[in-house]
C-alpha cells in the first residue's frame, strides 16, 4: 500500500511551496488508493510555534487536503528516536563520539585553512577507551567506500561517493535526536513508502539512506521536486508573492480550487490541460509528469485561473464567501434580504471578477444606503449630462410598472428616440446616479435588482 506524508516544520506559515508538496503527496496517495499522513516536525523547540501549527492545519483544511490517521508530532517521539540510536550503537552501526565542541571547531578551522571540505574525520569511530562521566554524541558508522545511488523518480539516478558523507550525529549529548534520525525513524514507523518533497532535501536523502541501510529497514521511493522560483527566475521570496496560503484566501480573495489547480500545474503537467478538476487530478497524477526544472510562480496566471473558478462557482457560495468583506465595508451586518439581493447580482458581477475582492467591491453599491457615494467618474458624467434629461428620464421611469430589465431597456430606447439622443446619453448619467460609478454590470439588470423605489430615490438624490 502506498503511504505518503507531508512533514512541515512549524516555524512559519504554510507557504506556497509547502502547499504544493502537500498537494502532490495527497494526490499521489489518493491516486493509488493509499494513505496521506501529516507529521509536524516540531523538534526545533526554539523556532516551532503553536500559531504555525495552527496555520498549517488551517491551510490544509482550506485546500481540502485531508490527512489519514492522527497527526504525528515529531517531538513527542524523542524517546523512540533515542531508542533506535541505542540499538544502532549495540549493533555496532553507530559509535560514541567524545570530541568536544572546541576540538571540532579546531578541526573545522584546519579544514578551512587547507581548503578541504568540512566534515567530521571519524576520530572516535574505532575507539573503545571511552572516558567515564563525559558527555558524548552517537554517530552513524557510515560506509566509507563505494557510493550510494538514489533512483529518484523525478531527478533520475543520483550518485554520491560515500567518502563525501561523514559520520553524522544521530543523538546529541543531551539525548535529543537530530533531524536526520527523527525523519528516518518516523517515516519507517509510519510505514511511509514514498518520500515526495522539495529537492532542497536531496542531500539529506543520501544520509538518510545510509541510516536506513544500517537499520536494515525497507527503503522508501524518493521523489525530489524542484523548488518554485519567482517570475524572474530567482528563488521565491515574499516579493514574488510567496505568502502564506491564508493570505491567498484572506487578502487576495482566491478560491481554494483555483489555488489547487494552479499548484498542480506548477511543476506537473498532463498534456496541455490547464483547467483540471480534482477528480481528473486524482485520476491522472503521477511522478512521471513532474518536471525537472524549477517552476516559475506567475501571479497573473493564478488570478486568471481564479476568475475561471469564480465564474464556475455557485452564487450562494460566493455570497457566503464575500459576506464578511461586504459587511466590513458597509459597517453593518448583512440581513437575509441583503443576501438574497447579492445572490441575484452574482451572475453579472462574476463575469468580470478575478477574485473575491472584486466581487465584494463590485456589489457594494447595491447595498449602500442613500444617498450613495459618487466617485469621480460618476460626478463628471452627471455634470456633463444634457440639462433636464435625467429629470425627464426619472419622470418616464416613475410611470413604468413592468420593472424587468428588458422592459426598462425598451423604455430607455423609446425615450432616446423621442429625445433625438443616443441611448448612451440616457444610460450613462442614469448609471452614474444609481451605481455611483461610471462602470457597472449591465445597467438594466442593475435597475431590475435595485427595484423601482430605490432607483427613483437614487435619481432624485443625484438631481438634488
Ligand atoms: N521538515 C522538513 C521541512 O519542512 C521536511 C522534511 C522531509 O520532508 O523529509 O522542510
Amino acid at each position: 500500500k502506498v503511504v505518503t506524508r507531508f512533514a512541515p516544520s512549524p516555524t512559519g506559515f504554510l507557504h506556497i511551496g509547502g502547499a504544493r508538496t502537500a498537494l502532490f503527496n495527497w494526490l499521489f496517495a489518493r491516486h493509488h488508493g493509499g494513505e496521506f499522513r501529516l507529521r509536524i516536525e516540531d523538534t526545533d523547540r526554539a523556532r516551532s510555534t503553536d500559531a504555525a501549527i495552527a496555520a498549517i492545519i488551517d491551510g490544509m483544511g482550506w485546500l481540502n487536503l485531508s490527512h489519514d490517521g492522527e497527526i504525528v508530532y515529531q517531538f513527542s517521539r524523542a524517546a523512540r528516536h533515542a531508542e533506535v540510536a541505542r540499538q544502532l550503537l549495540e549493533a555496532g552501526h553507530a559509535y560514541r563520539c567524545y570530541a568536544t565542541p572546541e576540538e571540532l571547531e579546531a578541526l573545522r578551522e584546519a579544514q578551512r585553512a587547507a581548503k578541504q571540505p568540512m566534515r567530521y574525520d571519524g576520530r572516535w569511530r574505532d575507539r573503545t577507551d571511552w572516558p567515564n562521566d563525559k558527555p558524548y554524541v552517537i554517530r552513524l558508522k557510515a560506509p566509507r567506500d563505494g557510493s550510494v545511488t538514489i533512483e529518484d523518480r523525478v531527478q533520475g539516478p543520483v550518485t554520491v561517493n560515500n567518502a563525501e558523507l561523514d559520520d553524522f550525529v544521530l543523538l546529541r549529548s543531551d539525548g535529543t535526536p537530530t533531524y536526520m534520525l527523527a525523519v528516518v525513524v518516523d517515516d519507517h514507523d509510519m510505514g511511509v513508502t514514498h518520500v515526495i518533497r522539495g529537492d532542497d532535501h536531496l542531500n539529506n536523502a543520501f544520509r538518510q539512506l545510509a541510516l536506513i541501510r544500517a537499520l536494515g529497514w525497507p527503503e522508501p521511493i524518493y521523489a525530489h521536486i524542484p523548488l518554485i522560483h519567482g517570475s524572474d527566475g530567482a528563488k521565491l521570496s515574499k516579493r514574488h508573492g510567496a505568502l502564506g496560503v491564508d493570505a491567498y484566501r484572506d487578502e487576495m480573495g482566491l478560491l481554494p480550487e483555483a489555488v489547487e489547480n494552479y499548484l498542480l500545474r506548477l511543476g506537473w503537467g498532463h498534456g496541455d490541460e490547464e483547467i483540471i478538476s480534482r477528480e481528473q487530478a486524482i485520476g491522472w497524477f503521477d511522478l512521471v509528469g513532474v518536471g525537472r526544472s524549477p517552476s516559475r510562480f506567475d501571479i497573473k496566471k493564478l488570478e486568471n485561473l481564479n476568475g475561471h473558478y469564480i465564474r464556475a462557482a455557485d452564487d450562494a457560495r460566493l455570497v457566503d464567501l464575500i459576506a464578511a468583506r461586504v459587511a466590513a465595508a458597509l459597517g453593518r451586518d448583512l440581513t437575509e434580504a441583503d443576501r438574497q439581493l447579492l445572490q441575484r447580482t452574482m451572475p453579472e458581477l462574476k463575469k468580470r471578477a478575478s477574485n473575491l475582492n472584486d466581487l465584494a467591491n463590485g456589489c457594494l453599491f447595491y447595498l449602500r444606503s442613500r444617498p450613495i457615494p459618487m466617485d469621480e467618474g460618476a460626478t463628471k458624467l452627471l455634470a456633463s449630462a444634457a440639462p433636464g434629461l435625467l429629470d425627464r428620464t426619472r419622470a418616464r421611469f416613475a410611470e413604468q410598472d413592468d420593472w424587468s430589465a428588458a422592459a426598462l431597456e425598451q423604455l430607455a430606447r423609446a425615450l432616446a428616440e423621442s429625445e433625438g439622443a443616443k441611448l448612451g446619453q440616457i444610460a450613462q448619467p442614469l448609471r452614474a446616479a444609481v451605481t455611483g460609478s461610471a462602470q457597472s454590470p449591465g445597467l438594466f439588470e442593475v435597475l431590475e435588482v435595485l427595484g423601482k423605489d430605490e432607483v427613483l430615490g437614487r435619481i432624485s438624490d443625484a438631481l438634488a
